[in-house]
């Protein structure tokens, strides 16, 4: 296939899934240049490009090029006027490397995490206070270290931090950063080619095991009984332990409970929202690290704005320096404003019908598998009506790919769902501020 037609596809999938700006300004600024049955290279316009779709869209590209192509292709990037020149055997090995952003060792660890750019305020300064004594004498300050809080709060930053830092003072150790899911996987692969001997003591032999996400865990009951020996075993040998997680570990639903005791014999200490400046320090320090002058108000504005993640700020603050680029000029407040909305229209997961099952089932603490069996005590049947409506109401689909998605139930099922809704919404009071009530937390995700 002609590389233009794939990549015009392509970039029609894209198209719809970022914002217009995201698409005029990253997309239409990359053009195909080459393409084998394992790469595509395409060229940015300039670096700041290249920057952003490596950090942020290589997934989303390799997405749609699988739909287009059905092929996993690797995406190679570069800037103008600086095409890489590669042998085609390491081709492959490059592209993979760019894909996971060109800076993660064979370790797992991400090099540009660092202590030195961590910025320390009452939110996370226990959790630093940690980690950097856990780098310093491994296996003897806390052990494990178990770190939690909530999304883009800095944990994935820390645990490598200490990585980076560990393996800067002893060379040989052997360390490894992995998440959890990826522990999984290893896991369930191994198990697949009868090779879970060999799993085990690549993990057993380590110094220093650092598992990101835990949380992920939850109700993988082979997953934890393997972890659960992986760990008793580094324990026994005073190797280190350091695991994240979104939550503490008591709150890890179905989690085994000797994990759970287990996981709070060390250090349990938890990464709390930033203060304001605390956020404000973060960002001057990263528009010092990419040398943009950005003025204290735009700063002020941005860290009054975002509080409730660090990934969300920072995004916020490329996007602004991203204007000023485009519209060369001093930053202002407006590109602030600007910014912030871009991003937290980007960041807004899509509603789907399985987000709707979550919430309405939650609601009427029931499952989501109750809601689409085909039970009908008077409890489940209504959860299951609500359910469906709001489906009809909020997204774009039909009556037949709703009861698909209900456990393959007839579309006059889910009609006549619909319409008894529809009908107790106009006699019954509590059903009305049920669903509006419903509907507000499935729009406020
Ligand atoms: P989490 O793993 O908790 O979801 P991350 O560690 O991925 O969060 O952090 C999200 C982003 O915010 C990363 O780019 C990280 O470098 C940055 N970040 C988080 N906390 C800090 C901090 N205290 N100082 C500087 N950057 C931070
Ligand atoms: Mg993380």
């Amino acid at each position: 296939m002609d590389i233009n037609k794939i990549w015009d596809d392509t970039l029609s999938l894209i198209e719809a899934e970022v914002t217009n700006v995201a698409y005029n300004t990253w997309f239409l600024a990359m053009t195909p240049v080459s393409l084998t049955d394992k790469n595509i290279m395409l060229e940015a316009n300039d670096d700041f490009v290249k920057r952003t779709i490596d950090a942020k869209y290589l997934n989303l590209i390799q997405n749609a090029l699988l739909q287009v192509t059905h092929q996993k292709l690797n995406i190679i990037t570069y800037v103008k006027g600086k095409k890489p020149e590669i042998e085609p055997a390491e081709e492959k090995s490059l592209a993979s490397e760019v894909n996971d952003r060109g800076t993660r060792d064979r370790n797992g660890l991400t090099k540009k995490y660092r202590f030195e750019n961590f910025v320390v305020g009452g939110s996370n300064k226990l959790a630093y206070s940690a980690a950097v004594a856990v780098s310093e004498m491994p296996g003897d300050a806390y052990n494990p270290l178990f770190l939690y809080g909530g999304v883009g709060l800095g944990k994935t930053h820390l645990m490598n931090a200490i990585g980076n830092e560990a393996l800067e003072n002893t060379k040989d150790l052997k360390i490894a950063y992995l998440s959890c899911e990826t522990f999984m996987n290893q896991l369930i692969e191994s198990i697949g080619k009868n090779k879970t001997a060999e799993f085990r003591s690549k993990y057993r032999e380590l110094d220093f095991l650092l598992i990101d996400d835990i949380q992920f865990i939850s109700e993988k009951t082979q997953t934890q009984e393997e972890f659960f020996h992986t760990f008793n075993e580094l324990l026994l040998n005073n190797k280190q332990i350091v695991i994240s997680s979104d939550r503490p570990p008591s709150e890890i639903k179905h989690l085994a409970d000797r994990l759970v005791s287990r996981f709070q014999a060390g250090l349990v200490v938890d990464l709390k929202l930033p203060d304001f400046e605390t956020r404000t320090a973060i960002l001057q320090s990263k528009a010092k690290s990419l040398n943009y002058d950005v003025p204290n108000d735009v700063i002020q504005y941005i860290a009054q704005n975002i509080k409730s993640n660090i990934r969300e700020l920072e995004g916020v603050l490329n996007r602004v320096i991203f204007y000023s680029k485009i519209y060369p000029g001093s930053i202002t407040i407006e590109m602030a404003e600007n910014a912030i909305e871009d991003i937290i229209k980007m960041n807004k997961p899509k509603i789907t019908v399985e987000y709707i099952q979550e919430i309405v089932a939650a609601f009427y603490e029931v499952t989501t598998d109750d809601l689409k069996s085909k039970t009908k005590t008077k409890k489940l049947a209504t959860a299951r009506q609500a359910a469906m409506y709001l489906c009809r109401k909020m997204l774009d689909i039909n009556y037949k790919e709703i009861g698909k998605k209900f456990g393959n139930k007839d579309h006059s099922t889910v009609i006549s769902a619909c319409n008894k809704i529809e009908r107790l919404l106009n006699e019954d009071e509590d059903t009305k501020n049920t669903l509006l009530n419903l509907e507000k937390k499935i729009n406020d995700q």
